[in-house]
């Protein structure tokens, strides 16, 4: 409860971004303050330790916390990246916004048969991009120990689509 209070306190609400009617949650703050930032990568590892052989981190801001994550844990460190960035073989699952659909991609060789994956991102809202990062996984054969973020927007019921993979957040709103 103290570290969902603290971290609730360290996140910036930015009306109208990126387009106007959507409050932003901004966690810029939160990288910045290193006692904070060490415990919110500290529960992390608490309860993951052991029990993942793999880190996936989603583009852009799942890259920072979960690359620390995975550091810490003493594993492999997976991007997850929108279409067309990724050099190699790629597996690729299309989801639906809310206006038009977005493509994530991942390399074919990163996650093997059999792997334990940890997802990390900051924000977990309509679930759509969780999702379509479970499903990647599954195309390499891997399976999904959990979901961590640091906020759920739980009024976006983003766990709806993650039926069957354990979702965690640090806070929900
Ligand atoms: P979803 O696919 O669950 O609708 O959206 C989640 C993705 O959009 C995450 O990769 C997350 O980084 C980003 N996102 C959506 N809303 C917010 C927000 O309010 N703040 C931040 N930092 N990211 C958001």
């Amino acid at each position: 409860p103290d570290l969902a209070r603290d971290v609730a306190s360290s996140l910036r609400a930015i009306p109208d971004f990126p387009e106007p009617g959507v409050v932003f949650k901004d966690f810029t703050p939160l990288l910045l303050d290193t006692a904070l930032r060490d415990r919110v990568v500290a529960d992390v590892v608490r309860r993951r330790a052991g029990a993942v052989d793999v880190v996936i981190g989603v583009e852009a801001r799942g890259f920072i916390l979960g690359s620390i994550i995975a550091h810490e844990l003493g594993v492999g460190f997976v991007p997850v990246r929108k279409e067309g960035k990724l050099p190699a073989d790629t597996h690729s699952v299309s989801y639906t916004l809310e206006y038009g659909s977005a493509t994530i991609e991942l390399h074919t060789d990163a996650v093997w048969p059999g792997q334990r994956v940890l997802v990390v991102d900051d924000v977990l809202a309509t679930g759509g991009t969780a999702a379509a990062t479970v499903e990647l996984v599954g195309r390499c054969g891997g399976q999904t120990v959990a979901v961590e973020v640091v906020l759920e927007l739980g009024f976006l019921n983003g766990r709806d689509q993650l039926a069957g993979t354990e979702v965690h957040a640090l806070l929900t709103d």
